[in-house]
């Protein structure tokens, strides 16, 4: 096994990467940018290293400089997590020239598959479905019409290179088509340097239900099984659930099969992951595939009782998969939340500042994938997603109970978060009966922000209270009527006092 690793990355995913290099004995090597120093994976990795300033372009993302890093370091091997260089085929091609393992596939895998139009081209030539669009780029608007009149509106610019749901929009009718393509042309080059640009149909109310897959240097791909994503705001997820609630036994050894068929179709190794939309009739279209460790993976290590991490560095270090297909089970049920610095209230504008309290649930089915900690400042520069939490439950019904337990337990205080809103999604009917599309949470959203708006109400409410507790045990500690306690925090004298007792002297 590799000795000592590079965490090209930051925030929970570095955190994460670091804690299975340490159960694997693995020295790790953590870098970090000048907004950054604080950081909880700086804290825990056996070296770290400042890559640079704070912008991203600077320090993550200064490919020389982190090679350089890694080398002077005396690492043997680079984990990119998920963002910046983890699926930029130039730097995993700079790696293997340098003698460094990229930990994820091979730079050829990642070019092909780092293109929607070639990933397509790619799928089609191997009996792979495909969402229907055009097989090129577009370079007239006249080719566009003529797409949008046959396959009928509404339709979808989407950029090539695009990721992140940058470079892609709806066209609901011909008017708007000319500015579209202009549009999502623009945001693509400036995020991506490309502004290729091709047309999709516009699927009405799809699952997006994606397969995680593994492959390894001697030949063998898996799949570990399916996560339900739509779960979404703005085409972007913001919980995850596996299985999925509409799957069916058929569907899923379906699915199964023309995953790892599309990941042996580029020979993949490493993790990567699959993702389909899923109509009304249950016919699947290859989405896209993404070349790297997702998000949302902690979901499918709870069901399949896996570690994918720990799984990557052994398969980057030329060991096989040591299972096969047919002996990974899918047991239970487990859901992620992904937890933002961001203001439900004002459209999830992102919320960065200091964490005065940050306080983790726990207990049985609940894991923590964090970033943060009482004290730490989020910085404005990156992501705002500072921490992850997963529940699991040998019931759908059951992990719900979980969530809703840990979310209730959650404590952040000092900056807003999206916890009210993910304890208003939770308890909503239609999440409970696990009857939800791609557009749910675009119709929930005013019901849900009328749930999460009173209950931060509420919550504001009781910091009050806490904060008038606190004085009050605090002012009867400093006359000597009760026994000092050591440092009064509010949240100690709120649980030893209970709400009641709050009131009561308020
Ligand atoms: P990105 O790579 O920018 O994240 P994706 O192609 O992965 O974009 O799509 C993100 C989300 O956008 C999907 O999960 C789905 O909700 C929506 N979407 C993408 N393509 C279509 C389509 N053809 N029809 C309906 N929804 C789509």
């Amino acid at each position: 096994m590799f000795k000592k690793v590079l965490i090209a990355n930051r925030g929970e995913i570095a955190v994460r990467v670091i804690r299975a290099c340490r159960d694997l004995g693995i020295k790790s090597v953590a870098i970090y940018s000048e907004a950054d120093r604080n950081s909880l994976h700086v804290q825990l990795a056996d070296f770290a290293y400042c890559a640079g300033p704070a912008p991203s372009s600077e320090s993550y993302l200064n490919q020389r400089r982190i090679l350089d890093l890694a080398i002077a370091s005396g690492a043997e091997a680079i984990h990119p997590g998920y963002g910046f260089l983890s699926e930029n085929s130039k730097f995993a091609k700079e790696c293997e020239k340098s003698g460094i393992v990229f930990i994820g596939p091979r730079s050829d895998a990642l070019q092909l598959m780092g293109d929607k139009l070639t990933s397509r081209k790619t799928m089609m030539d191997n009996g792979v479905p495909v969402v229907p669009g055009t097989d090129k780029a577009i370079t007239s608007l006249d080719d566009a019409k003529k797409f949008a009149a046959q396959y009928g509106y509404p339709i979808l610019v989407k950029a090539s290179a695009g990721g992140g749901g940058k470079g892609m929009r709806l066209v609901e009718s011909e008017k708007s088509l000319a500015s579209a393509i202009e549009g999502a042309r623009r945001e693509s080059e400036k995020a991506f340097g490309n502004s290729d640009v091709y047309l999709e149909k516009y699927l009405e109310e799809p699952h997006h239900i994606e397969f995680q897959i593994f492959g390894d240097s001697h030949g063998n791909i898996v799949h570990l099984y399916e996560r339900e994503c739509s779960m979404q705001r703005r085409h972007q997820k913001v919980l995850e659930e596996s299985p999925s609630p509409i799957m069916t036994g058929e569907l899923r050894k379906k699915m199964g099969d023309v995953a790892v068929r599309a990941a042996k179709a580029v020979n993949y190794t490493n993790a990567g992951t699959i993702e389909f939309l899923v109509d009304k009739q249950r016919n699947f279209y290859f989405l896209e595939m993404n070349t790297r460790l997702q998000v949302e993976h902690p979901i499918t290590e709870l069901v399949t009782d896996i570690d994918i991490v720990k799984l990557q560095l052994a398969v980057a270090h030329g060991e096989a998969i040591p299972f096969s297909q047919s002996a990974i089970k899918q047991l239970g049920h487990a859901i992620e939340c992904r937890i933002y610095a961001e203001d439900p209230e004002n459209d999830f504008l992102p919320c960065p500042g200091l964490i005065k309290e940050f306080s983790l649930p726990s207990g049985p089915g609940i894991r923590n994938d964090e970033a943060a900690y009482s004290g730490y400042e989020v910085p404005i520069h990156y992501d705002p997603m500072i921490a992850k939490l997963s529940c699991w439950g040998e019931s759908r019904m059951a992990a719900i109970g979980t969530m809703q337990r840990a979310l209730n337990e959650y404590t952040i205080l000092g900056i807003k978060s999206s916890l009210p809103f993910h304890r208003a999604l939770v308890r909503h009917p239609k999440f409970l009966k696990g009857d939800y599309t791609t557009n749910f949470l675009n119709e929930a959203l005013p019901e849900l922000s009328s749930e999460f708006q009173a209950e931060i109400k509420d919550r504001d409410f009781e910091e009050a209270l806490l904060v008038a507790a606190g004085i009050e045990a605090f002012r009867k500690e400093a006359i000597g009527r009760e026994r000092p306690q050591g440092r009064v925090s509010a949240r100690r004298v709120w649980i030893q006092t209970g709400r009641q007792e709050s009131l009561r002297r308020l």
